[in-house]
C-alpha cells in the first residue's frame, strides 16, 4: 500500500494537498480523472484538491467494502481492538499535519484544529476499549428442554456521511463504533473539508486494517450521495448533517429498507435562573455560541433569562463577545475565531440577524461585517448578541449555524421550558441554577438528547449522544453507539 508514510509536516502556508480516494487499499483517483478544488475561507485561496467521485467510484467502494466484510467480521475482538490501538497510534503521529490541514480548509484557528485532530486518536481508543467486550445474553425459555441465546453480529457495510463543521470528530464518531463492532466502511466527507479527513484515514488505515476495511469517497453529496445511500450493498447509514439532508436520506434509505441513524440540526435553548452563577453561565453561554464561530450541531442557540439577572447577563456577555472572541486568520496566534465556513454560510446568519433587526430586535454586540484589509477576502461575521428578539422571527425559529445569540427574558421556570421546547429540534439543552429541584425538572422535562447543569456544552465520549425530534435519532459516543452497528439475533437450543 503506498499511503501511511508520516509525511514531513508542511507549513501552513505554502501547503497545497492533493488528496486521492482510498478504495480497497488502494490510494486512486476518480476513474473519470475529474478534480476539486478545496478552498480557505479566509481569503479563497486554493489548497488542495481531491477526486470528484461518481457513482461508478462510489460502487468500487462499496463493493471492496462488502468484500473485506466476512473476514473482518469473524476476526476476534481482541485483534480488531489491537488494530485499533494501532491506529490510535498512528492518528497522534499526524495530528500537527491533520490540524493545518483543516484549519487551512474548515477556517477554524489552529489551536482548535489540533484539539480536533487529537480528539479522533481518543475516540479509537474509547471504541478499543469495547471492540472484544461484546457479549451476547442468555435466555431461560419455559421449556425446560430449551433455552434461548442472543448473539451480537455487525450489520454489514456502513456509509458514513460527515459535514464539514467537525469534519474529523463527526468521522471518528461513525468510524470507530463501527470498526469496533466488525462493520466495514465507505466514508464520504463533505467536498469542502475532504483534505483532513483523507490524511487522517490513511494514518488510521496504515496501522494495518486488511484492505477494504475502510474506504473514502470524495464528491458532492447531491452528486454521489444518492447512489452511496441506496447502494443495495449498503446496510447501515450513518449521516450528520442538516435537517433536510437528513429527510432525503431516509427517504432514499427506504428503497432497500437500509438502516439509518441521523445527527441532524439544532437550536439548543440555555436556561438562566436568577439564582444562577451569572459569571459562570455567561462563560458557557459564550463558549457554546462562538466556538468554531457558530457552527456546531450542539450549541447555545437561544437563551431565556430570568429577569432578576437578565440585564447582568446580556451586559456580560456582550462584553465577552466583544472582547475575547477576536476575529482573525486560522493561523494566527491570537484568533479566537475565524472566517464562517462559506459565504452562503456568511449570507445566511447576516439575514437571519437582519430578519430580527428589522422588527425590532437590539444589537447588543457584533451584528455586522468586520472592517479592515485583512477580512476583505474572507467570509468573516463577528460575535453577536441581540435582545428584544421577536419570538416568531428566523433568529428564534431556526437552527442559525454562525456566531449570533438571541437573548429572552421569562418569568419562571415553566415558561423558560414551554418555549425552549418550542421548537422542532431537539438536540442539545442546558440550565444554569443553583437549585437542584429547578434543574431536576429541566433535565426531566427539556425535550433534548443531554442537557447540562450549570455546565459548559461539550460532549463526551462515555456518555450517549443525539437527538430527538427532528435532531435525529441514534446514539453516537458511549456504549450505546455500538447498538447501532450491531443486530441482536436470537438463538433457540433444544436438546438433540
Ligand atoms: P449537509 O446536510 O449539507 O451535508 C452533510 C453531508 O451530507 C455532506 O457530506 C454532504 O456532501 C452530504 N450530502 C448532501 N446531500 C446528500 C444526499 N442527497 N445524499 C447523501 N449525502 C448528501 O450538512 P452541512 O451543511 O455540511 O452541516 C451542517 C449541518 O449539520 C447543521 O444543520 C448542523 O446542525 C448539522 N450537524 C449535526 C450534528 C449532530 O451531531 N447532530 C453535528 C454536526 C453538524
Amino acid at each position: 500500500m503506498t499511503f501511511g508514510a508520516p509525511a514531513q509536516a508542511p507549513d501552513p502556508l505554502e501547503v497545497t494537498a492533493v488528496a486521492k480516494m482510498l478504495i480497497g487499499g488502494e490510494l486512486v483517483d476518480a476513474k473519470s480523472g475529474k478534480t476539486m478544488d478545496v478552498r480557505n475561507p479566509a481569503n479563497g485561496e486554493v489548497v488542495g484538491d481531491v477526486p470528484r467521485g461518481a457513482a461508478a467510484d462510489v460502487d468500487a467502494a462499496v463493493s471492496a467494502a462488502a468484500a473485506a466484510f466476512p473476514a473482518w467480521a469473524a476476526l476476534s475482538g481482541t485483534k480488531r481492538a489491537k488494530l485499533m490501538h494501532e491506529a490510535a497510534r498512528k492518528m497522534h503521529e499526524v495530528v500537527d499535519e491533520v490540524a493545518k490541514l483543516l484549519a487551512q480548509e474548515q477556517g477554524k484557528p489552529l489551536a482548535h484544529a489540533k484539539i480536533e485532530a487529537a480528539r479522533v486518536a481518543e475516540n479509537l481508543e474509547y471504541f478499543a476499549g469495547l471492540a472484544d467486550k461484546l457479549r451476547g445474553d442468555y435466555i431461560p425459555l419455559d421449556d425446560p428442554a430449551k433455552f434461548g441465546i442472543t448473539i451480537r453480529r455487525p450489520v454489514g457495510v456502513v456509509a458514513a456521511i460527515t459535514p464539514w463543521n467537525f469534519p474529523l470528530t463527526l468521522m471518528a464518531n461513525k468510524l470507530c463504533p463501527a470498526l469496533a463492532a466488525g462493520c466495514t466502511v465507505v466514508l464520504k466527507p463533505a467536498s469542502t473539508t475532504p483534505l483532513a479527513t483523507q490524511r487522517a484515514i490513511e494514518a488510521i488505515a496504515s496501522a494495518g486494517f486488511p484492505a477494504g476495511v475502510i474506504n473514502t469517497v470524495h464528491g458532492p453529496g447531491g452528486e454521489i450521495g444518492d447512489t452511496l445511500v441506496g447502494h443495495p450493498k449498503v446496510a447501515k447509514i450513518a449521516f450528520t448533517g442538516q435537517t433536510e439532508t437528513g429527510k432525503r436520506i431516509m427517504q432514499l434509505a427506504a428503497k432497500n429498507v437500509t438502516r439509518v441513524t441521523l445527527e441532524l440540526g439544532g437550536s439548543d435553548p440555555m436556561i438562566v435562573a436568577d439564582d444562577a452563577d451569572v459569571r459562570r453561565a455567561t462563560a458557557a453561554a459564550a463558549i457554546g455560541r462562538f466556538f468554531n464561530a457558530g457552527q456546531a450541531c450542539l450549541a447555545v442557540k437561544r437563551i431565556y433569562l430570568f429577569e432578576g439577572i437578565a440585564q447582568e447577563f446580556m451586559t456580560k456577555l456582550a462584553e465577552r463577545a466583544q472582547k475575547e472572541w477576536k476575529l482573525g486568520d486560522q493561523f494566527a496566534t491570537d484568533t479566537k475565531m475565524g472566517p464562517l465556513h462559506s459565504e452562503q454560510q456568511r449570507s445566511e446568519v447576516e439575514a437571519q440577524v437582519g430578519d430580527a433587526v428589522k422588527r425590532g430586535a437590539r444589537v447588543l454586540a457584533g451584528g455586522k461585517r468586520p472592517e479592515g484589509a485583512e477580512f476583505a477576502k474572507g467570509w468573516f461575521y463577528p460575535a453577536t448578541v441581540l435582545a428584544d428578539v421577536p419570538e416568531d422571527s428566523r433568529m428564534a425559529t431556526e437552527e442559525v449555524f454562525g456566531p449570533a445569540v438571541p437573548v429572552f427574558i421569562v418569568k419562571d421556570l415553566d415558561e423558560a421550558i414551554t418555549k425552549a421546547n418550542a421548537t422542532v429540534y431537539g438536540l442539545g439543552s442546558s440550565i444554569f441554577t443553583r437549585d437542584m429541584a429547578k434543574a431536576r425538572r429541566a433535565a426531566e422535562q427539556l425535550d433534548a438528547g443531554y442537557t447540562w447543569v450549570n455546565d459548559i456544552q461539550v460532549a463526551y465520549d462515555q456518555l450517549p449522544f443525539g437527538g430527538v425530534k427532528q435532531s435525529g435519532y441514534g446514539k453516537e459516543h458511549g456504549i450505546e453507539a455500538l447498538e447501532g452497528y450491531l443486530e441482536k439475533k436470537s438463538v433457540v437450543l433444544a436438546s438433540g
